[in-house]
């Protein structure tokens, strides 16, 4: 700092009655230590790629106790694939599993960050939940291809962080979307 030597001391102050205020005086940038990171490899979701990594932008957003790190090497937790069926999730353990991108939801106008999303969601201990309602992530297709929400409602974001604040065991679960096949 170029102060005026007669303004450092006032500066000073001013900096110790913010600390004694409890006031961050500088925005600290260094990460949690206890929180999770959950790799993952979109390399195999074609033309998903990019929205995979908003969908998990998403989740970064909102949640604290875990973060999605696109893997760099070795293996990932999570694996991302495209096919022709429905979106599915199988979850093998919290923040483990692989995700399907299934274009048959896109052909029928569902919103691929919305897809994206829920099916990390998944990844990260969240069930369905098939409200209809758009303002929840985990009612999926159920609220129709006309919902583009992409975020999770408050009850969804404090599940994920319970989960991960609590390491919850997760059993191997298959989850998928096609709500035709659940009538
Ligand atoms: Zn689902």
């Amino acid at each position: 700092m170029n102060l005026p030597r007669t303004l450092r001391p006032v500066v000073g102050l001013l900096i110790a009655f913010l600390l004694a205020l409890g006031l961050p005086v500088v925005a600290s940038a260094a990460p949690e230590a206890n929180v999770r990171v959950v790799t993952y490899d979109a390399s195999q979701a074609a033309e998903f790629r990019d929205v995979v990594d908003a969908g998990a932008q998403i989740w970064n957003d909102h949640v604290q106790n875990v973060r999605f790190e696109p893997a760099t090497g070795g293996a990932a937790d999570v694996v991302v694939l495209a096919d022709n069926g429905w979106p599915r999730a199988e979850v093998i353990g919290l923040g483990k599993g692989r995700v399907w991108m299934g274009r048959q939801a896109v052909n029928e106008g569902h919103d691929t960050l919305r897809i994206a999303a829920h099916e990390l969601g998944h990844i990260l201990g969240l069930p369905d939940n098939r409200t209809g309602l758009c303002e929840d992530l985990m009612s999926g297709a159920s609220a129709g291809p006309s919902c583009k929400n992409p975020n999770p409602n408050p009850v969804e974001i404090a599940e994920v962080e319970r989960n991960f604040a609590q390491g919850v065991i997760l059993e191997r679960r298959v989850y998928t979307e096609d709500v035709l096949a659940l009538r």
